[in-house]
């Protein structure tokens, strides 16, 4: 795919380490996108990187009706040695892939957008900071751009991807968040759309999210949506617990999110020789567990926070402790060995690190 290019005649201020520490999660862009368009018929094509900047679409356009919009988030780090990489970024494209058949929207070609994202991040590397837990997030996206309001799937989409130098995404580095468990609202079901990254899943989470704002919990756990009993996952994380000394996550049903740092941290441990559960959990027996003294972490996993230890887990009336609001020592390792490979400050011994060329 041909990528033409059309520089910012405007090159905005780049953040200094002290502004980016200062700025809210998301909020900083870098000067340019990447964008490319879909016409049935026509396919995907003129694929272009231009100055980062509004969009002009007809109120018409389906996606502000009926919300037929896919995403994805990973991000760029800037090597020791000056070199320009991404963490296993074709897990994002077969994912997106994976969201886009579910919401009838066009397949992507992985390797091509990839090469497309990357050159994105060239353009505008000079943004990727490096300060320890810094990195440039990267979030690809799918609009169904199409102007009609009759009731089906889109004839046209833009893909596009813009990048935010970003710090920790929890303020307060690796210290332990406190977690509401939910019980009025459910996330997905079997047969819904649990499993693809699409925006209306955040949508249908935000008031749950407030409320437990409201309650001073930081995020919500949510609970599976037919018996409502089973452990699901974390707003945009992924969840794990450390029971009897072994690593246990939710096994993927459909509902749940596949993260790529829950598919890291699975091959993680077992190349420690340890074992790492995959299976059904539900909320009681966890709690049960936890009153026997047998939990002694969680953690919430995921791009953004890579590893974040649960210091409290509320449900109803049961406030559980983990590890005396500390992190532990397996959510401590899991950071430090994939923040390392991130970074390319240990060897790339999975081959998990793609390099910006
Ligand atoms: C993106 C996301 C995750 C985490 O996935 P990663 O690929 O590890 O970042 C978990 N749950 C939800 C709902 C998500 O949207």
């Amino acid at each position: 795919m041909e990528l033409k290019f059309e520089p910012t005649k405007n090159p905005k201020h780049i953040p200094t380490p002290e502004e980016l520490a200062r700025s809210r999660f998301g909020t900083v862009f870098t000067d340019h996108m990447l964008i490319i368009d879909y016409d049935r018929g026509k396919g995907w094509h003129d694929a272009r990187v231009v100055p980062y900047g509004p969009l002009s679409f007809e109120p018409a356009a389906c996606c502000f009706h009926y919300g037929q919009l896919v995403f994805e988030g990973l991000k760029a780090y800037k090597t020791k040695d000056g070199r320009v990489v991404m963490f296993r970024p074709e897990q994002n494209m077969r994912r997106m892939n994976d969201s886009c058949e579910r919401m009838c929207i066009a397949k992507i070609d992985e390797s091509e957008f990839l090469e497309a994202i990357a050159g994105l991040v060239k353009t505008d590397s000079a943004w990727i900071p490096s300060e320890p837990g810094t990195s440039l997030y990267v979030r690809p996206f799918i609009v169904a751009n199409e102007a009609f309001l009759g009731v089906r799937s889109s004839n046209s989409f833009i893909f596009m991807t813009i990048l935010s130098p970003v710090g920790p995404y929890f303020t307060g580095g690796l210290s332990p968040i406190r977690i509401r468990v939910e019980d009025k609202y459910v996330r997905a079901v079997p047969g819904g759309t649990g499993f693809a990254k699409c925006a209306g899943n955040y949508a249908a989470s935000l008031k749950s999210q407030e409320e437990a704002d409201a309650a001073g919990y930081s995020q919500v756990l949510w609970l599976d949506g037919v018996e409502r009993k089973y452990i699901e996952e974390v707003g945009g994380m992924n969840i794990a617990f450390v029971i009897d000394g072994e690593a246990v996550t939710p096994e993927l049903n459909g509902s749940i999110l596949p993260g790529v740092i829950r598919k890291s941290v699975i091959e993680l441990v077992k190349s420690w020789g340890k074992p790492m559960i995959e299976r059904k959990i539900s909320i009681g027996e966890l709690a049960d567990f936890h009153k026997a003294g047998r939990v002694s972490e969680a953690m919430a996993i995921g791009t953004a926070a890579v590893i974040c230890p649960v210091g409290e887990l509320k449900w109803g009336d049961n406030a559980m402790k983990f590890n005396d609001g500390k992190i532990g020592p397996v959510a401590q390792r899991l950071y430090d060995e994939i923040t390392a490979i991130q970074t390319c400050d240990a060897p790339d011994k999975f081959g998990w690190v793609y390099e910006v060329k």
